[in-house]
């Protein structure tokens, strides 16, 4: 099994490189704005927004495209593409949502300064074709972009010289990042390895069904007849607080404004990693060995069963990119503890009885209740959802209902247990059972 760990170096040479690397960082910023330019020209001519393989054959030719190794600047139009596309499901919800911003913008000193800036210094990402890595010295080489090579006797690298904790070992170096510091006035590097590390053996054999939604983010069946509920208040809380707030700053891509933003990213992140990280530890408590986790599909269906298609960007809506998102958080710390996640067709499992197996128009759903006339019982209808997924009936039986006993009890799947997130505390248990209201 593979991880890949991010090591801070202090760059040892810092005159010798800061101007060239100055050049690539501006280079970046200067990329970031002509594509970003070109997103927003064929959004108002199309509305579709162009992704990166749209954006890469679109600015190849581009001169600014040569400032950086090809790489490099390929990573650029990637996570543009991925900003538009995470704008374009935010918009979904929230009209004030603004598109990724121009990289032109002044920003603030440490003394709440304005310093005009023409192109501030963007990160600069290098993969492995752009990267020679002398190991045993503590050098990399780090390819530049064609524009920079003034004379045709120029390197065509800028060597730099780091220097890491002295317990870091650099191997198998992947990527490299050169980040600016503004406040220390340098820059650094990032130094992405790839770890070979022994899988471990799974907790057990059982599979755990999740099922990822708006009002209870996540819903968790083990076979042990247990059920656990994650509600995503705090993420809608954000949601709500969040735009508001940075809607009142006087400029938009200002120090507050930009701060408000990290603060937000930083919340939903400490929330997917804290989720993911309780489920992990209650499938090691349920001897799991399998995670199944509905896998979400181009085109969903809104609560009319009407399907929403977005084209292309259809599963980048917002809950779709947060989905994502957390699904591979999910897998990662579940594969640390040798516990495998396999994404199953969600199909029908909203609308399927997790008990007799029945999807007609009978059942429905009510504040949150799945009503089966069938078996004549309410359950937690996302508990039914995740249930339906840790089958993953769509997989086992296509054609007749499961035969899932008829003795199964069924109190479980009413009353699960209830997790709410604290921000110190990452989540405890809440005792009663919370339902989506409409
Ligand atoms: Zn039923």
């Amino acid at each position: 099994m593979h991880i890949h760990r991010t090591y801070r170096a202090k760059i040892l040479n810092h005159s010798q490189v800061e101007r060239m690397l100055d050049l690539h960082g501006w280079s970046a910023s200067k990329l970031w704005n002509v594509a970003n330019y070109h997103s927003r020209q064929v959004w108002d001519e199309t509305g579709e927004i162009p992704d990166d393989s749209d954006l890469k054959r679109e600015l190849k030719g581009h001169d600014n495209y040569k400032g950086l190794h090809s790489q490099s600047s390929q990573r650029v139009l990637e996570v543009l593409a991925e900003a538009f596309n995470s704008w374009y499901g935010k918009r979904k919800n929230d009209s004030r949502a603004n598109p990724p911003g121009y990289r032109k913008k002044n920003y603030y000193d440490d003394n709440g300064n304005r310093v005009h800036e023409e192109h501030p210094r963007s990160t600069v990402t290098w993969k492995q074709k752009g990267i020679c890595h002398d190991s045993k010295h503590n050098h990399v080489r780090l390819s530049k972009g064609a524009n920079h090579k003034d004379h045709p006797r120029d390197w065509d690298y800028i060597l730099v010289e780091y220097e890491t904790r002295p317990e870091v070992t650099v191997e198998n170096l992947q990527q490299v990042r050169a980040v600016y510091d503004k406040s220390k006035g340098r820059w650094e590097l990032h130094l992405v390895c790839k770890h070979e590390v022994e899988t471990p053996d799974a907790p057990g054999t059982e599979t755990a069904g999740v099922d990822l939604g708006i009002c209870n983010f996540a819903a968790v069946a083990y076979s042990t007849e247990e059920a656990d509920l994650y509600p995503g208040n705090r993420l809608k809380q954000d949601g709500y607080y969040f735009p508001k707030e940075i809607a009142k700053c006087d400029d938009s891509g200002g120090k507050e404004a930009t701060r408000l933003h990290a603060k937000w990213s930083e919340r939903r992140t400490h929330f997917f990693h804290s989720l993911a990280k309780h489920i992990v530890e209650r499938c090691i408590e349920q001897g799991v060995g399998r995670i199944n986790i509905g896998k979400l599909n181009g085109v969903r269906e809104d609560e009319n069963g009407e399907s929403k298609n977005w084209g292309k960007h259809g599963n980048l809506d917002l809950h779709g990119w947060a989905f994502d998102r957390f699904t591979k958080i999910l897998t990662y710390k579940a594969n640390v503890e040798g516990i495998e996640v396999v994404e199953v067709s969600e199909r029908d499992t909203s609308k399927t009885c997790c008990v007799c197996g029945r999807a007609d128009k009978g059942q429905r759903v009510e504040r949150g209740l799945y009503v089966c006339e069938e078996c004549d019982a309410a359950f937690n209808a996302d508990v039914n959802g995740a249930e339906n997924i840790r089958l993953d009936f769509n997989q086992s039986n296509s054609e007749s209902a499961p035969d899932l006993g008829g003795d199964r009890s069924t109190g479980w799947l009413a009353q699960p247990g209830v997790y709410l997130h604290d921000l110190s505390h990452g989540f405890s248990p809440r005792e009663q059972v919370v339902n989506c209201k409409p």
